[in-house]
């Protein structure tokens, strides 16, 4: 089975994956480390590490341990929102870092929400959820929230008011997408309004599956492995194979690390580094992107 995306608007690409995200949300975790073979915590912890949240002034200014918003887009279940507090807490030692988790899908959220428990107490303070469309930051509700309130049953201080305050201008020191943004229906859309919640001096960073075309053996390897055993792993151990079908074709179509630097830098950014504003993982199975609001 296909999803056909090709020809499919924006509106119901965002459907689908919704419903791929909703499906998953309760597999999700052990899923990722069975089709991976763990790979993706290296890659998540490198990537924080890089970012060495709490420590680095991402905005300039004399102190280096000052106050800093990270908002983590797509933060799903909470994986890298949870490494950032403990290395900017636990690690710099910089208890003025908070992170919001921001997703388009409660039901990953909520998982993340249940995770986030055992966390010890002041990082748990300093975490928040919120449902929100990474195309349109402007409108964001608290998790368990109704944007539109359809039931009239529901008491006045549940609704739209303090639902729907938005992500303002100017208002984020690190942006952070881990796996997620292959799954927006409007990519450019996405990093407008990134750069837009940037304070400047503020940093985009991405990490997402790439292309491994570099290595052809590792490449054969790999391709092999998603379309044949993904979508297998995915029936078999989570019941549902579209969803993780639509996973591994999400990842083919997404672009090359230099289509999707050039994008990063089409929206405003200023990108750096030896390799021109990108770093492989794993040969490119995995690839990291940055850019800073100038
Ligand atoms: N960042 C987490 C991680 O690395 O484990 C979760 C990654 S998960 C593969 C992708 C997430 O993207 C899902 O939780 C999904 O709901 C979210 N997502 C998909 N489309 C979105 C959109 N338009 N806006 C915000 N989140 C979206």
């Amino acid at each position: 089975t296909h999803f056909g995306f090709e020809t499919v608007t924006e509106a119901e690409k965002r459907e689908r994956v919704a419903g791929v995200f909703t499906n998953v949300a309760e597999s999700y975790d052990h899923m990722n480390d069975m089709m991976s073979f763990g790979w993706h915590r290296v890659w998540k912890d490198h990537f924080v590490s890089s970012l060495n949240p709490g420590f680095s002034p991402l905005t300039s200014g004399p102190d280096p341990r000052a106050p800093q918003h990270i908002l983590d887009i797509a933060g799903g279940t909470g994986d890298i929102a949870f490494r950032m507090l403990h290395t900017a807490h636990a690690v710099n030692g910089n208890p003025d870092v908070r992170v919001t988790i921001s997703d388009i899908n409660p039901a990953m959220l909520s998982v993340g929400k249940q995770r986030s428990r055992t966390l010890p107490a002041s990082q748990q303070a300093a975490l928040s959820f919120v449902e929100a469309n990474a195309e349109d930051l402007t409108k964001t509700k608290p998790l368990g929230m109704s944007l539109s309130p359809t039931t009239p049953t529901s008491s006045p201080v549940t609704n739209s008011t303090t639902a729907t305050s938005g992500i303002p201008d100017n208002s984020v020191d690190l942006y952070t997408v881990a796996f997620g943004i292959r799954n927006f229906s409007n990519i450019p859309a996405a990093l407008r309004e990134a750069y837009r919640v940037l304070k400047p001096g503020g940093v985009f960073a991405c990490l997402e599956f790439s292309k491994a075309d570099k290595y052809p053996i590792l490449n054969a390897l790999y391709k092999e492995w998603s379309f044949r055993a993904i979508p297998l792993i995915g029936q078999l151990v989570a019941g549902d194979r579209d969803s993780y079908q639509y996973l591994v074709e999400s990842i083919e179509r997404f672009p090359s690390q230099e289509e999707f630097r050039d994008m990063i830098v089409d929206a405003g950014f200023v990108v750096s580094g030896a390799n021109g504003g990108y770093e492989d993982l794993t040969g490119g199975v995995a690839a990291i992107h940055k850019g800073m609001k100038p």
